[in-house]
C-alpha cells in the first residue's frame, strides 16, 4: 500500500567507494520499500559492490553507465553521476508505474526522515540541503507558508537553484514527460532536469520537512584519500584481503 521509493545512486570505483555505499546501504536499511537503483560509472561491474548489494536484503539493480569518454577525457569540471543518473531514469521508463524517485549520491548523508518526507510526493517535492556551497545551505525560501525564491550560494542564473540531493519527483509524473533527462552541464544538472520536467513552475513546489524548516540530508564530500599500497602477501599472509584501488 505504501507508494514504493526509487533511489538512483550514481557511483565509480575508488578507494572509498565501498565504505560510502556501506553506509548509505544501512541507512536504506531501515526504509520500507526501497527500490535501489545502483548505477557504476564503469564498463564493468565491481564484484565488492555486488557482493555488498546482494547482502544488505534490499531491493536492488545493479546497472552500469560509463560516462561518455568525450567527457571523460575533458580537462575541468567533468558532468559527475549524469550517464547513471539518465541509466536511472530510462530504468524507471521501462519498470516502474508509481511511487516516488530521488537522486541519492554515494556520499551524501541521509537522515531516514527524509525518505517519509518524500513518500508522498505527487509532482515534485524540495526541502532544504546542509553543508551545501559556501553558505552551507540550499533551500527554497517560503513567506507565509508559500514559496517567495530560493536560497543557495550558487544561484547563476538557475530557475532552480537546487541541490541534487534537495528533491524528489513522482514516477508518474516522469512517465508523462518522456523526453525529462539531465544534461550533461556541470554546474547545471539539476536545473536543467527539473526545466526538462516542463510543464513545472516552482509556485508547483510540494514543500516537505516542516515547510522547510528541517534539514534531513547533508551534501558531505568524503576527502579524496590515497590509494592503499597492495599488501606484500609473501611477508604478511592475508592472501584474502583484497583492497579496493
Ligand atoms: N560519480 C561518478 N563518476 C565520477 C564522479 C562521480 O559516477 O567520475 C558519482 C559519485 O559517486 C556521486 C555523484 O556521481 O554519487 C556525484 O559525484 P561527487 O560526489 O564527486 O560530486 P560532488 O558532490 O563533489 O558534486
Ligand atoms: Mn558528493
Amino acid at each position: 500500500i505504501i507508494p514504493p521509493l526509487y533511489i538512483i545512486t550514481p557511483t565509480y570505483r575508488r578507494p572509498e567507494q565501498i565504505a560510502e555505499l556501506t553506509r548509505l546501504a544501512q541507512t536504506l536499511m531501515h526504509v520500507q520499500n526501497v527500490h535501489w537503483l545502483v548505477i557504476e560509472d564503469a564498463k564493468e561491474k565491481t564484484p565488492h559492490v555486488t557482493e555488498l548489494l546482494s547482502r544488505t536484503g534490499i531491493s536492488f539493480e545493479h546497472l552500469l553507465a560509463p560516462m561518455p569518454e568525450s567527457y571523460k577525457l575533458r580537462k575541468g569540471s567533468k558532468p559527475r553521476g549524469v550517464s547513471n543518473r539518465n541509466r536511472g531514469l530510462e530504468w524507471l521508463r521501462e519498470n516502474a508505474t508509481s511511487g516516488v524517485f530521488y537522486f541519492a549520491d554515494d556520499d551524501n548523508t541521509y537522515d531516514i526522515k527524509i525518505f517519509e518526507e518524500m513518500r508522498s510526493t505527487e509532482k515534485v517535492s524540495m526541502w532544504p540541503v546542509g553543508l551545501c556551497t559556501k553558505t552551507g545551505l540550499s533551500t527554497p525560501i517560503l513567506k507565509n507558508g508559500s514559496f517567495s525564491g530560493f536560497f543557495d550560494g550558487w544561484i547563476a542564473g538557475r530557475k532552480f537553484p537546487v541541490d541534487m540531493a534537495g528533491f524528489a519527483v513522482s514516477v508518474k509524473f516522469l512517465l508523462e514527460r518522456p523526453r525529462a533527462a539531465m544534461p550533461y552541464k556541470p554546474g547545471f544538472e539539476e536545473d536543467g532536469f527539473l526545466k526538462s520536467l516542463a510543464p513545472f513552475e516552482p509556485k508547483q513546489i510540494e514543500f516537505k520537512a516542516q515547510n522547510c524548516t528541517k534539514i534531513l540530508v547533508w551534501h558531505t564530500q568524503t576527502r579524496k584519500n590515497e590509494p592503499a599500497l597492495a599488501i606484500d602477501t609473501a611477508k604478511y599472509g592475508n592472501t584474502n584481503l583484497i583492497m579496493l584501488r
